[in-house]
């Protein structure tokens, strides 16, 4: 059955304005707009020159942990400097007015948490802290270029292990926790804005059907096609950090009214 989808954003304000429970789901494109290629894309970025599944894994970090920072340092470092960018403060701000219950993110670039996003699941882990994997003990971003020994790998300054970036390599379980609590904010939420993602890598790929099964509603902003495109009450398709800005407008300007 064909239907209409709205492609405007005070559609999607409106949207905001009359739900109870919005939550929002976003992937590598909210990242963009501060200057963090999306990793995934082919031939292009950091994974253009290597495999990740031969040196970003779990085993390699065992295995061969040298390769594997050799590999990862450069990342983290340019991770280290990157700021969130308009599109990260817009869902703050929504968060903020009591428009937002929650940000479920794919990105382990923290830029959510730096925005001032207080209630934020990162199912895949993030690089804002780093754990010894025999102590636990943790260190900020900032701190860990010092744990490196001349050897390039980083260790423990307590007990001597291996210290391994708090995010989920490939190889490794998805963090059950984290996973358990986006699975029922979906299932909660009357919509879901799932913003710069291409919703095909799990768990993102699976929530906004939990989301629709449950009886919600699903928005869709990225400039990708998404499997879940005909099913989105509203699709916009441009720049992230120029239509969230725009949509945090509209939502106040409703309610302004
Ligand atoms: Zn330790």
């Amino acid at each position: 059955m064909a239907r209409e989808v709205d492609t405007s954003i005070e559609a999607l304000a409106e949207l905001i304005g009359s739900a109870e429970r919005v939550v929002a789901l976003t992937g590598a494109g909210v990242s963009v707009p501060s200057g963090i290629p999306d990793f995934r894309t082919p031939g292009v970025g950091i994974w253009a020159e290597v495999d990740p599944m031969k040196v970003a894994t779990i085993d390699a970090f065992h295995r061969d942990t040298k390769a594997f920072w050799e590999f990862y340092r450069p990342r983290f470092e340019m991770l280290a400097d990157k700021q969130p960018n308009p599109a990260h403060f817009a869902l703050a701000e929504l968060e903020q007015r009591g428009r937002l219950e929650a940000v479920i993110t794919q990105n382990i670039d923290r830029l959510h948490g730096v925005a001032g996003t207080r209630e934020l699941i990162e199912v895949h882990g993030s690089v804002a802290t780093s754990s010894c994997t025999a102590c636990g003990s943790s260190w900020p971003l900032a701190e860990v270029d010092a744990l490196f020994e001349d050897d390039g790998i980083a260790i423990c300054t307590g007990c001597g292990g291996k210290v391994k970036p708090d995010v989920i390599l490939f190889g490794e379980l998805l963090p059950v926790a984290e996973i358990e609590r986006a699975r029922e904010l979906a299932e909660s939420a009357d919509l879901m804005l799932c913003v710069g993602s291409s919703l095909e890598v799990f768990p993102a790929a699976g929530l906004p059907e939990v989301t629709l099964e449950a009886g919600g509603r699903i928005a869709i902003l990225t400039q990708s096609s998404t499997p879940y495109d005909r099913e989105a009450s509203v699709r916009l398709d441009g720049d992230v950090a120029e239509q969230l800005p725009a949509l945090v407008r509209a939502v106040d300007a409703l309610a302004a009214q």
